[in-house]
């Protein structure tokens, strides 16, 4: 989309492969943001408000100056299929990439039956899974979602659920999203954030469970369901390999320490761009601050992995002792050494600095 509405791009030669016509529904993104961003035409909800519950702290955060932003994956693809349909310069391939690989003037992409040769190739697909070196930690954040429609009305549009920890953490870290679009229906999911994933039938259960002992609702009906797996973990990731860029979660870009991919994708995709709009050699470096949070995300998992602390106590915390905008800005990987500070004050220094020293160690 960010190529689309370069002038730049206007004469480059662009090629879209993908395996799917991406078109069905299959994800739905949440994010947060301070002013309106390239997709405000097809956010489809946002909420100001949000509810925190634990056992021991619960609150509604005020999110501002953010809005917490709804996207249904299907606007998305349509909006940008949409954008390029009168553009010639771009072509859609829908095939299944075999291997992609550079030399110092090309890069090559190899599909069942064809290849072609760009200055560039950008890929998004992660050939295989991969193998966690030793020292390095890899949970997944794996989540279960409906969107249920209620025919009384049982949600406030206005007030959406970050997390809530009520539910049982025996699995490891778990929590339900809530995100209500209108009095009479909301996306549910339950979350967790552990190395083995659940029975299907367990999702459900917990689904089922909350809504019944928690939002109180017995007749509802499921209009959607999604599924996910993402990778939480400190392990690197191929930034770029010659004139082979990585993006998305093929490059890195789910955050170690939250799962959150959204935005790391767009400001990445905003680097790139800008990169190549002024002419420099296409240079993917992993900055101080990525590399501070780099550290913070480690040690994260480290806390995490170890069950020397629980995730919904740790969350707790940090939301009690700290405004939602330092701690979106913390997410977002923008806050300053100051802020750090703050909420790191927020956890217990000693399960914390032991785990920050193994990681500087490693
Ligand atoms: C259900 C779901 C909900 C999510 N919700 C959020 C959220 O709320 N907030 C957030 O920050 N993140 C969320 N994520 C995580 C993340 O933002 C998404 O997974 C995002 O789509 C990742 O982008 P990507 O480019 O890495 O991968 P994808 O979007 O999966 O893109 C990879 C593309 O490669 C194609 N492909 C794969 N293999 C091949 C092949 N061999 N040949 C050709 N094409 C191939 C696929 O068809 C796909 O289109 C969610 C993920 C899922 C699954």
């Amino acid at each position: 989309m960010r190529m689309l509405q370069h002038p730049f791009f206007d004469d480059k030669k662009i090629l879209v492969i993908d395996q799917s016509k991406k078109i069905t529904n299959d994800r739905t993104w949440c994010f947060w943001e301070k002013e309106p961003g390239i997709f405000e035409p097809i956010i489809h909800h946002q909420w100001q408000y949000a509810n925190f519950f634990s056992d021991v702290y619960s609150s509604i955060l005020d999110l501002s100056p953010y809005q917490y932003k709804m996207i249904h994956g299907i606007d998305l693809y349509s909006y940008v299929k949409q954008a390029s349909a009168s553009r010639t310069n771009i072509e859609w391939r829908y095939a299944i990439v075999k291997s992609v690989n550079s030399n110092t003037d090309r890069a090559n992409v190899e599909l069942e039956t064809e290849s072609f040769t760009a200055d560039y190739i950008f890929n998004s697909i992660l050939f295989e899974q991969p193998k966690t070196p030793k020292g390095k930690y890899y949970l997944q954040q794996h989540f279960k979602g409906w969107v249920i429609e209620t025919k009384e009305p049982h949600f406030d549009p206005a007030l959406a659920t970050f997390m809530d920890f009520r539910v049982s953490q025996k699995h490891g870290t778990t929590f339900i999203y809530l995100m209500p679009t209108s009095s009479t229906c909301a996306l549910v999911e339950y979350t967790l954030f552990t190395e083995a994933l659940l029975e299907k039938e367990e999702y459900e259960t917990a689904l089922k469970d909350y809504i019944s002992s928690y939002l109180h609702i017995t007749d509802y009906k499921i209009v959607q369901e999604e599924f996910g797996v993402i990778p939480m973990t400190n392990m690197q990731f191929p930034l770029q390999e010659g004139r082979v860029i990585y993006t998305g979660i093929a490059g890195g870009q789910a955050k170690g320490s939250s799962g959150y991919v959204f935005q790391f994708i767009q400001k990445r995709t905003g680097q790139i761009i800008e990169s190549l709009v002024t002419g420099n050699q296409l240079s993917i470096q992993k900055t101080w601050n990525d590399k501070k949070f780099h550290l913070y995300d480690s040690v994260l998992l480290n806390v995490l992995h170890s069950r020397k602390m629980h995730g919904d106590e740790i969350f707790s915390r940090i939301f009690q002792k700290n405004p939602p905008r330092r701690v979106l800005r913390f997410l977002d990987n923008e806050s300053n050494l100051y802020e750090d500070l703050q909420i790191m004050r927020s956890v217990p220094s000693g399960i914390f600095l032991t785990a920050a020293l193994q990681e500087l160690i490693r």
